[in-house]
């Protein structure tokens, strides 16, 4: 059983699937993913930026869903910063790792293995602990 911590509020939970964040925040994130998504839909002419500041999302959630695939964006708004070679053709790609031709040429070649997936995420394991004493003590009475 692996136990992480939630990339967003620091609480440590149990690992589900490749989910970085706690159940409470993935909530969180699915609102502001419609949020995004439903801002888009009506002003398709949005950058990255303008997106985060109407809709009050993080610029860098935003970008995640961008990365992800799940938020479509005009590829002229999307910001170069974004793109990464793909190591395989050398083409700009959004994707974390391949580009998608790539990405499907693999997934034909070496069926059965995912796509490794890059994982930073800081580790940061410095946990305060509280060691509470027992101070209750009887108080002066009069
Ligand atoms: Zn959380
Ligand atoms: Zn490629």
């Amino acid at each position: 059983m692996d136990i992480v911590k939630c990339k967003r509020c620091r609480k440590i939970f149990q690992k589900m699937a490749a989910r970085k964040v706690c159940p409470e925040c993935l909530q969180t994130e699915e609102a502001d993913f419609l949020k995004v998504k439903t801002h888009l839909h009506d002003f398709p002419g949005d950058d990255v930026n303008q997106l985060s500041k109407a809709t009050g999302v993080d610029r860098h959630l935003v970008i995640e869903f961008i990365r992800g695939g799940r938020v479509k964006m005009n590829s002229s708004l999307i910001p170069d910063e974004l793109y990464t070679d793909c190591p395989r053709c050398g083409q700009q790609t959004l994707n974390v790792r391949f580009c998608e031709q790539c990405l499907k040429y693999l997934s034909k070649n070496l069926s059965g293995q995912e796509p490794v997936q890059k994982s930073d995420a800081p580790s940061q394991n410095t946990r305060t602990e509280f060691h509470f004493k027992n101070l209750i003590r009887d108080s002066d009475r009069l």
